[in-house]
């Protein structure tokens, strides 16, 4: 029996967000049908999919039903609980598989995951209380942040502990300075478990999209950098202006995870990058990923239709760039007058502003509530290097008149 999955069969995803959305704009487009699960209607997935379940991640009847009329599921954000994972493979293939998940959804199994595996990452420590919360600080020192171990992303559930102003002073606590810095940190947290990172004084941030198929071949979208603001992904370009031996190291890196997880899918690997050309990983995405939009048009085969081919069993298609690119999120932010984050949101920006440049596309999720730190749509533009594509998107985003 070929273990192909061909159009026009149906794709199953659980959760209903942008990347879902994005998937199934380029399922479509390919003749698959695509039925989406999440506790939400009207979603951004289930807008422009064939059926929408919306149900609890936990009403394992309708995660049955949704299963049986699917011929293989994924998933496109990692908090769906892994049991609501497992239950669809009694049915229909998951992919990635449900140990993917298990992995990625949980900071402290992720970091236990890079050290078995040797790959470079920043230094940490299990906390699940105040008194192992100390012994991390006395062992990484100041400065550092507190990570939940679940449910973060987008910096949320995150602490700097820092012993100053600023995380850059380098000072060791007194202890009892120690002690009241952890208190309050525990306390941010509300006691949930975690990790405490040491710090990582990097000099840029850089991610690697790859793919992997059921037949184990790799694919992969060389560096995109990435420029955060709050934490929230603001501005990705590719390719990444770094030296090949980085990208070579990279590559070396992303391909462990993929092999080391088994990986049937997409998954993103976020780096930091150190003044000396060295890489700590940071986190993984087992889905296509905010700094792959770009690939939507920059590439040969964006992120999206590279996660149908693979989890559907066919081959990989190319991952060259057409041309250089960049992309700029649009936060809910700007549906807001500017600095006033607390009025009502105002109407929808005038997109014709972004649009006026002729090289921008413009990608919008369908999301009714505006809310800062929404993600909320991107756009996108090419150009003959990198850092023009930054420019553009940047100016013509700024054209939406807000404090950007
Ligand atoms: P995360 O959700 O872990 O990816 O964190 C969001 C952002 O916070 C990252 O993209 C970094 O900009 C910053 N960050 C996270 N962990 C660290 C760290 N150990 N050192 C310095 N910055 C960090």
């Amino acid at each position: 029996m070929s273990n192909k999955i061909l159009p026009p069969a149906t794709i199953g995803i659980l959760g209903s967000g942008q990347l879902g959305r994005m998937l199934t704009i380029a399922a479509r487009q390919m003749g698959y049908r695509i039925h989406v699960l999440s506790p939400d209607s009207d979603s951004p997935t289930g807008q422009i999919a064939d059926k929408e379940f919306a149900a609890a991640y936990e009403d394992l009847d309708a995660v049955q039903h949704f299963a049986q009329s699917v011929d293989v599921v994924t998933y496109e954000f990692e908090n769906v609980p892994t049991q609501t994972a497992v239950a669809c493979q009694e049915f229909a293939p998951l992919r990635p598989g449900a140990n993917v998940l298990h992995v990625a959804q949980n900071r402290l199994r992720e970091k236990q995951f890079f050290v078995a595996q040797g790959l470079p990452t920043a230094p940490f420590a299990e906390v699940t209380s105040l008194e192992t919360l100390l012994t991390g600080l006395e062992k990484i020192g100041t400065p550092a942040i507190l990570k939940t171990a679940t449910s973060g992303y987008d910096g949320k559930g995150q602490v700097l502990i820092a012993n100053g102003q600023s995380p850059m002073v380098n000072r060791q606590p007194s202890i009892a300075n120690r002690q009241s810095l952890a208190a309050n940190a525990w306390e941010a947290i509300h006691h949930q478990p975690a990790i405490l990172e040491g710090f990582v004084e990097f000099e840029r941030e850089v991610s690697m999209v790859a793919a992997r198929g059921l037949d184990g071949s790799f694919a992969h979208y060389g560096q995109i950098e990435n420029s955060h603001v709050h934490h929230i992904l603001d501005i990705s370009q590719a390719p990444a202006d770094v030296p090949p031996g980085v990208t070579q190291e990279a590559v070396r890196l992303t391909r462990a995870v993929l092999e080391g997880l088994d990986v049937v899918g997409v998954l993103c690997v976020e780096f930091f990058l150190l003044g000396n050309g060295r890489l700590l990983l940071n986190e993984i995405a087992p889905r296509p990923h905010n700094s792959g939009h770009l690939t939507i048009e920059a590439c040969v085969t964006s992120q999206f239709e590279q996660q149908l081919r693979a989890i559907c069993g066919l081959p990989l298609g190319s991952t060259r760039y057409l041309r250089a690119a960049a992309m700029a999120n649009l936060l809910g932010d700007l549906w807001f007058p500017a600095n006033d984050q607390q009025s009502e949101p105002s109407n929808h920006p005038d997109w014709t502003a972004v649009l006026t440049h002729p090289h921008v596309k413009l990608h919008l999720y369908g999301k009714a509530e505006a809310r800062p730190g929404r993600k909320m749509g991107h756009i996108t533009a090419l150009a003959n290097i990198a850092t023009e594509a930054a420019t553009i998107v940047r100016e013509a985003r700024a054209k939406l008149n807000t404090e950007y």
